[in-house]
């Protein structure tokens, strides 16, 4: 066998143990500080063999790795790496293509075409949308909001991108006030500032009031962004897209949804209603590597105004090849040059799972948010404070003792659901109380693992419960 060939069976022999290895434990042996002692030595002077060096990674890196793959994590809203894409990016990887441009790269551009027009097609946006591929919807918000800035700003007869903010006429930023952190980091970058914005109030599912909106709306004349949002972090909540969209359109408006996960019900004929009117915003941003199950990095900036996407990302330089007509750069919708080729891992998923599959992934990480919510609130003392109308969950434990009790409960649960290490679960603070959050977003859980996971933490609870009642 050839070096390079037995090299690559090896890492994909270590890949395959990693994920077929059932976990005795389902949060990792080595923190980080464990982690950095694991791999803490000087430089080398001298190489070492090929294949050494890929089992030492896998040896020192693997106490330090969650199990997000597995159908027992809850934490954040992650993705699970599904095999299919993963072998996509092993060979995008093993082909090293710089995706920046068509000649450079011709089947990662081509392959990044198909893939636009199926995201397109299975979340139901405007056809003419461009869609580019970034590493996250951290990126894919940056880009939108970048596009929605040089556009609102050049109807107002300033160009943004060639002349930057000074002496552009003010825009106004409307935004929820239960927005994802990363959109005002976002608007940060594109030197609209994190908190010169107007936060509107919401509800107790984190939606923007439609009222409020109204009231703040009515003032505005000049240049205006407006971001909402499909899929709160916390509630899985979705803003009112119906009712909102209208008002700020007449106003001339950019409407922006932000939709990491949430806008992935849109593939979904149970689940679609609540994203109804989603498709006359102006851009979307959303993920692979959560619901779509892609590995990370990847997600999507999709922007129905091809042209204000474009002269917001466009790096022109002489020595680059310009596009043909009907000929599409990747480059010409993010904000790198040089990447790696996402489009092959979202073809791969697209391909493998089909619109069928994808609706039936949806469904399945709702049915089992729904199912571990049935469970859990049978148990007194749990009780769940958002609506189950997604796949998102947050719970709080002894919610009928003071705050303060109940805070320290809930951390306490939190902990002990980490030692037991049958799943891992995350907390979040959630109107300025510690709640549990759980995401349903694996592929492999199903209801079986929502009810074992149910039972973990009904165990737990009532551990912490019992110890800490008064003696
Ligand atoms: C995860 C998430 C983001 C950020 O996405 P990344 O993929 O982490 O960059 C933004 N908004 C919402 C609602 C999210 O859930």
């Amino acid at each position: 066998m050839s070096a390079i060939a037995s090299l690559f069976q090896e890492a994909a022999r270590l890949a395959a143990g990693f994920r077929e290895r059932a976990p005795a434990r389902h949060v990792p042996r080595h923190d980080y500080a464990a982690s950095l002692a694991a791999f803490d030595e000087p430089l080398p002077a001298a190489g070492a063999d090929m294949a050494e060096v890929i089992r030492q990674l896998a040896t020192d890196a693997e106490p330090g790795l969650h199990f997000t793959t597995g159908p027992r994590f809850f934490g954040w809203v992650i993705g699970g790496s599904h095999p299919v894409g993963v072998a996509a990016d092993f060979l995008t990887s093993a082909w090293g293509q710089n995706a920046g441009n068509h000649v450079a790269a011709p089947a990662a551009a081509a392959v990044e075409t198909i893939a636009a027009r199926w995201l397109l097609d299975i979340l139901q946006l405007p056809a003419e949308s461009s869609v580019g591929f970034v590493t996250g919807a951290t990126v894919a918000n940056f880009t939108c909001l970048a596009a929605a800035r040089g556009e609102v700003l050049r109807k107002a007869g300033w160009d943004a991108d060639a002349k930057g903010l000074f002496g552009a006429p003010e825009i106004t930023v409307l935004i929820g006030d239960d927005a994802h952190t990363t959109v005002f980091s976002a608007l940060q970058f594109l030197g609209l500032g994190h908190d010169r914005v107007l936060r509107l109030p919401t509800d107790p599912m984190g939606r923007i009031d439609p009222a409020a909106l109204g009231d703040a709306l009515a003032p505005v004349s000049g240049p205006c962004i407006a971001i909402l949002q499909a899929g709160q972090i916390n509630t899985g909540g979705f803003d009112d897209f119906i009712r909102l969209i209208p008002g700020l359109r007449e106003k001339g408006a950019w409407v922006h949804v932000d939709g990491a996960f949430g806008l992935w019900a849109q593939a979904s004929e149970k689940f679609s209603h609540l994203s109804r009117g989603i498709e006359a915003a102006d851009s979307w941003a959303t993920d692979g590597h959560k619901w779509l199950q892609t590995p990370y990095d990847c997600g999507y900036a999709i922007v129905r105004n091809e042209l204000a996407h474009r002269r917001a990302m466009t790096i022109a330089a002489s020595y680059l090849p310009l596009a043909a007509a009907g000929e599409r750069d990747p480059s010409h919708y993010v904000p790198e040059l040089s990447r790696r080729a996402r489009g092959f891992a979202t073809w791969a998923m697209l391909k493998h799972l089909g619109r069928d599959g994808i609706a039936a992934l949806i469904d399945q990480c709702c049915a089992s948010a729904r199912l571990l919510a049935e469970h859990l609130q049978r148990e007194p003392g749990i009780t769940i404070l958002n609506e189950i109308t997604l796949n998102q969950l947050i719970l709080r434990f002894a919610a009928d003792r003071p705050d303060d009790e109940s805070d320290a409960i809930t951390r306490e649960t939190i902990a002990k659901i980490r030692d037991d290490a049958t799943l891992f679960a995350g907390g979040a603070k959630w109107r300025g109380r510690d709640v549990l959050r759980l995401s349903v977003t694996n592929f492999q859980t199903t209801a079986d693992e929502a009810r074992r996971a149910a039972e973990s933490i009904i165990a737990a609870f009532r551990s912490v419960s019992n110890d800490s009642r008064p003696h």
